[in-house]
């Protein structure tokens, strides 16, 4: 039997196929191990060999890590890291790791995307060009994209890439971000209150936290004065749904575009779904075949750099450093 220097597990994945981890632990000689297991005991019975795991949703509790003698990285699909007991992971000395910005072209196109089909209308004309009606006064007025005002709430890696790409188009486009010191070039920083104001399109692009659930509640709404088009590709609860669905009844929006939902699915009655200034997706802002197949091949990436001896590019819990299993200099 072959003999192999390292074993990586892969506690569980929904992708179909793990052709790309298997090229990539294959190039390092370690052997690859899909679990495909959820409790804390198969967790354990499958992973206590392993040098490194590479995880989606099963859950690495404590009592999961503190049974994994040789375990040096967990590796994340994806950004969060909710599945880890990440203070249990650095008293053990593990580091973990995440792939934060695998899709960030995915979605600033899936939210430019938007706008355009809400401004041009597309969806709407498709609808009824289809049921037979063929006239373009069905959807005027129609306004002109240059020359409008889009604000960010949120200007990281994905806010960043829609202000390029909108840019492009002729927008000015200003932003909201109270942990960024200086804007990129081309984007004005200023404060929620004229974000709200200005803006011809609002555009959502920070996380999910304490401090951003319901910020587009009914007050940011009233202070919205040019009856803007809304996007939010970012997470649904950063918008208050029932007020975000009266402003639209009473004609305070023009149009929304959501990727993301506070319940998604949706329930059939969400009123959302009968609105046609009202654009939907079912949470697909990540989604290409690219950007899977490079989520894979870096999640993969990370737990092997830590057991070459380098730090990965991503590391969550940063005070893992001066005391991780591995040998990696400080
Ligand atoms: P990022 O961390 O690069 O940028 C987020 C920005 O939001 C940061 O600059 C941060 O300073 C800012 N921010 C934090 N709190 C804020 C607040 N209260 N008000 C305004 N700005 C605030 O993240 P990113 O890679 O640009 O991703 C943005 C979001 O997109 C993620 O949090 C995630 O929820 C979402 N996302 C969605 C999909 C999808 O499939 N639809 C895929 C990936 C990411």
């Amino acid at each position: 039997m072959e003999q192999h220097r390292y074993q990586v597990v892969i506690t569980d994945c929904d992708h179909g196929s793990i052709e790309e981890e298997k090229d990539e632990f294959g190039r390092m000689g370690a052997a690859l191990i899909l679990a495909q297991v959820q409790k804390e005991e198969d967790l354990i019975r499958v992973c206590k060999e392993a040098d490194g795991l590479v995880n989606q949703y099963a859950l690495l509790t404590r009592k999961v890590l503190e049974n994994l003698p040789k375990c040096k990285v967990v590796s994340r699909y994806g950004v969060g890291v909710d599945s880890v007991d990440l203070k249990a992971a650095t008293d053990f000395g593990i580091i973990v790791a995440n792939v934060p910005d695998y899709c960030m072209d995915e979605v600033a196109n899936q939210t430019v995307s938007m706008i355009l089909t809400l401004v041009r209308k597309t969806a709407f004309f498709d609808k009824k060009v289809k049921s037979g009606q063929w006239d373009f006064h069905l959807g005027i007025p129609i306004y002109r994209t240059k020359g409008k005002t889009l604000g960010l709430i949120g200007c990281g890696r994905i806010g960043l890439e829609v202000a390029k790409r909108m840019s492009a188009f002729g927008v000015k486009v200003i932003a909201f971000d109270p942990y960024l010191e200086k804007a990129s070039e081309g984007v004005d920083l200023i404060d929620f209150d004229t974000v709200l104001k200005e803006s011809d399109f609002i555009s959502i692009h920070c996380p999910l936290n304490d401090s951003t659930r319901h910020l587009i509640g009914d007050e940011a709404l009233k202070k919205m004065k040019k009856k803007p088009i809304i996007i939010n590709t970012s997470r649904g609860p950063i918008i208050d749904e029932k007020a975000l669905i009266k402003a639209l009844e009473k004609g305070f929006i023009s149009g929304v575009g959501l990727d993301v939902l506070e319940k998604e699915p949706p329930d059939s009655q969400n009123p959302l779904l009968k609105m046609d200034n009202v654009i939907l997706s079912p949470h697909v802002g990540f989604y290409s075949v690219e950007s899977i197949s490079e989520l894979k091949r870096r999640t993969a990436k990370n737990v092997i750099d830590v057991l070459m001896g380098r730090w990965p590019r991503s590391v969550v819990n940063r005070e893992v450093v001066g005391k991780t299993r591995a040998s990696i200099p400080a």
